[in-house]
């Protein structure tokens, strides 16, 4: 898969693969922002604790992200209310504001150097009708006390196409390889942290009042569980699938002869997503557009494309890095953070941060911990992955969820070759089977199932990584068909293929 900007300052030391069983108090599934926050929130505590990575370290969502820091989210604070009412929307605000201290305090603390940096963050359009949307967002942000400006004057933008603006100020952008390797750092000087990669868990099985995990055909023994993987690798208990849907978009990022100290996103689709970055040597323009619902635009070399000349139109450069990223996302707006279910008190999850998980996983980081050791926290409710469904968000549930992944589901059972990769990779039928084959640049077959071993969706083949990609839940496996992203935990070989 294509490295982010970010990964080149990825970490060289590899951790240890688990190949042992071993007991733990508290077992931490999955080690993006997620996972290590909560686990730095648990250091001083006495746990022991295990953390297990299902690829290498510094690999998942959080290092594909554009790493702003900011609590303007589009126009979120309207979005929660129409759904809920203020006091709910408020609680959210006051989570993203106490996420960006935490990140604060955490870099201060230890001395972190991850280009941290103030940047303003913007919100605009280019589309007259979202004029009252704008209208309303602000009278949203008064209610909430914020300070914003409705305009902003650089060279970027041509001022005629820009119909409306919210910026604010005391945000920021980072660069999250470089945060988390400062929390890994942190971690593995602790010696009741351990911590493994290529370890992914594929089940979890309840006892009297501890449960086991299972990785590598090794068992974690253990009392308490977060799962903290972006997509957890089970439907139940959590009916995850059922209560979200995943958003992907291509990113590049451009070397530039300078920075600017501000971020922007526009409102309506497809959104368009923006920021500098500065490290030692380069600056860079990042940039982000063709962002749809995975079932949609599933011509990945054409989205590649796409990206890749948005770029040379904007920078007149060909980028240095593009990349793709996936999210999570919410019918409420709202993420799920917390007991995944009344019934398992136990066991904690924290997915669907809609885009916006630099935030939203910290704050998981914390609500999590807390929940670990039976204390409370202010916004247990508010992220309860248990909360009903309630008339507001039921057609979006509708629209999003369910019509997402029947979209998906009908597209690849209609049309199993389409035209874009016809001649690289083909789908047939073998012995009643529904099998994916890929012929390499050498003229060998490379047969695989084509069906998800996660919900059953059908593949799609990506032509850009050359992966089988899911595109009802985002599992992705290589042309092997070794699992190289989840939530599928399985394998689709085939030990004997007929074709
Ligand atoms: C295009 C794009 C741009 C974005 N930009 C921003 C941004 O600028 N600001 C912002 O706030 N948010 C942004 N986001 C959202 C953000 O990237 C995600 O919400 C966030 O990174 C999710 O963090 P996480 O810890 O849940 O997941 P991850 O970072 O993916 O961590 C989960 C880890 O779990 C591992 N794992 C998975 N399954 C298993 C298993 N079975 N066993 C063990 N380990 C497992 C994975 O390998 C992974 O390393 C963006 C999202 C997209 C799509």
């Amino acid at each position: 898969m294509k490295k982010s900007l970010w990964q080149k300052d990825i970490d060289k030391n590899k951790y240890k693969i688990l190949n042992k069983n071993v007991s733990t108090d508290v077992l931490i599934i999955g080690g993006g922002i997620t996972g290590l926050t909560t686990a730095y929130n648990l250091i001083g505590n006495n746990h022991s604790v295990v953390i297990l990575e299902a690829d290498r370290f510094l690999c998942g969502a959080t290092c594909k992200s554009t790493g702003k820091l900011t609590y303007l989210q589009d126009l979120k604070y309207q979005d929660i209310y129409n759904v809920y009412d203020f006091n709910t929307a408020k609680l959210y605000y006051e989570a993203q504001k106490d996420a960006i201290k935490l990140v604060k305090k955490i870099i201060k603390e230890n001395n972190i150097h991850c280009d941290f940096s103030r940047s303003d963050s913007i919100t605009y359009t280019t589309k007259k009708e979202e004029i009252p949307k704008f209208d309303k967002e602000r009278k949203m942000l008064d209610k909430l006390g914020v300070k914003y400006y409705t305009t902003y004057t650089t060279t970027d933008f041509k001022n005629d196409d820009i119909k409306d603006l919210i910026m604010v100020k005391n945000t920021y952008v980072f660069n999250p390889v470089k945060y988390l390797k400062g929390i890994l750092d942190v971690l593995k000087k602790h010696n009741n942290f351990e911590l493994y990669e290529k370890s992914r868990v594929c089940k979890i099985k309840k006892e009297a009042d501890y449960y086991i995990a299972y990785a590598n055909d090794c068992e974690i023994k253990t009392k308490k569980i977060v799962v903290s993987c972006h997509y957890p690798f089970f439907t139940i208990p959590g009916f995850i699938p059922f209560k979200t849907y995943i958003e992907k978009s291509y990113i590049n990022a451009t070397e530039v002869s300078k920075t600017k100290s501000y971020n922007a996103i526009t409102s309506n689709y497809p959104v368009i997503s923006f920021r500098y970055h500065k490290d030692n040597d380069n600056c860079y323009f990042i940039y982000l557009n063709n962002s749809s619902k995975l079932c949609d635009k599933l011509n990945y070399k054409r989205n590649y494309d796409e990206c890749l000349n948005a770029a040379k139109l904007i920078t007149g450069k060909t980028p240095n890095y593009v990349w793709t990223n996936m999210d999570v996302m919410t019918n409420d707006f709202i993420p799920l953070i917390g007991k995944v279910s009344d019934d398992e008190k136990n066991v904690f999850i924290a997915t669907g941060y809609n885009t916006w998980g630099m935030t939203n996983g910290t704050i998981a980081g914390k609500i999590l911990a807390d929940l670990v050791n039976c204390k409370k926290n202010k916004y247990i409710n508010v992220f309860n992955p248990s909360r009903n469904i309630n008339a507001k968000n039921i057609k979006n549930l509708i629209s999003n969820t369910l019509f997402s992944n029947v979209k998906a589901y009908t597209f690849n059972l209609i049309k199993k070759n389409p035209t874009w990769y016809k001649n690289k990779a083909r789908v047939i039928k073998s012995n009643g089977k529904r099998v994916g084959i890929y012929i390499d640049n050498e003229k060998n077959n490379h047969v695989v199932s084509n069906i998800c071993p996660h919900l059953k969706c059908f593949l799609t083949f990506n032509e850009v990584d050359k992966t089988w990609d899911c595109p009802c839940h985002g599992s992705r496996f290589d042309i092997d068909g070794n699992v190289i992203k989840g939530p599928s935990c399985y394998n689709i070989k085939i030990d004997e293929p007929k074709i």
